[in-house]
């Protein structure tokens, strides 16, 4: 994991070289990505924002336009979750796939070899030079069927 010094000065290196001011609101937006492990909406981000700093009044769309600045630079990554949107965590983590679950909106993260290293071999079966690949299980997760009113412990398959 990178440490925040270090995406501080990424942060303000970007916005020099777009000619946008460094301010606290857009800095206070890679802090609660940061602070937060895990998969966020702009809107959660938000909430923790004003959590964390009540005074700064950073408005919604500061949080969007920050983090698409910030995806867009690699400090943040993004998964598209088909009914709620984007969730945003922090970039330049070591690479890792996801499991989504439908039902409670968990995101359980995962690497596995064997994946890496297939998607590799289907690239390179078709001539295509892979710059990035995204991966992701949807599904249900242990604990909500757990939940299933007709719950088995038997393994479906
Ligand atoms: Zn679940
Ligand atoms: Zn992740």
């Amino acid at each position: 994991m990178v440490d925040y010094p270090f995406l501080l000065e990424e942060l303000k290196r970007i916005l020099k070289e777009k000619q946008l001011k460094f301010t606290r609101q857009r800095e206070l937006v890679l802090k609660a990505l940061y602070e937060n492990e895990g998969h966020h909406s702009p809107e959660e981000l938000h909430r923790k924002i004003q959590e964390l700093a009540p005074e700064s009044k950073v408005g919604i769309a500061t949080v969007y336009r920050t983090l698409a600045l910030l995806e867009e630079e690699g400090l943040a990554d993004s998964l598209s979750l088909d009914k709620e949107g984007k969730r945003y965590e922090i970039g330049l983590k070591k690479h890792h796939d996801h499991l989504i679950c439908t039902r409670c909106g968990k995101i359980i993260e995962f690497f596995d070899e064997t994946i890496e290293r297939q998607q590799e071999e289907v690239a390179r079966k078709f001539r295509f030079r892979m710059t990035d690949h995204a991966m992701k299980i949807i599904g249900i997760c242990h604990e909500c069927q757990q939940n299933e009113p007709n719950h088995t412990n038997e393994e479906k398959h």
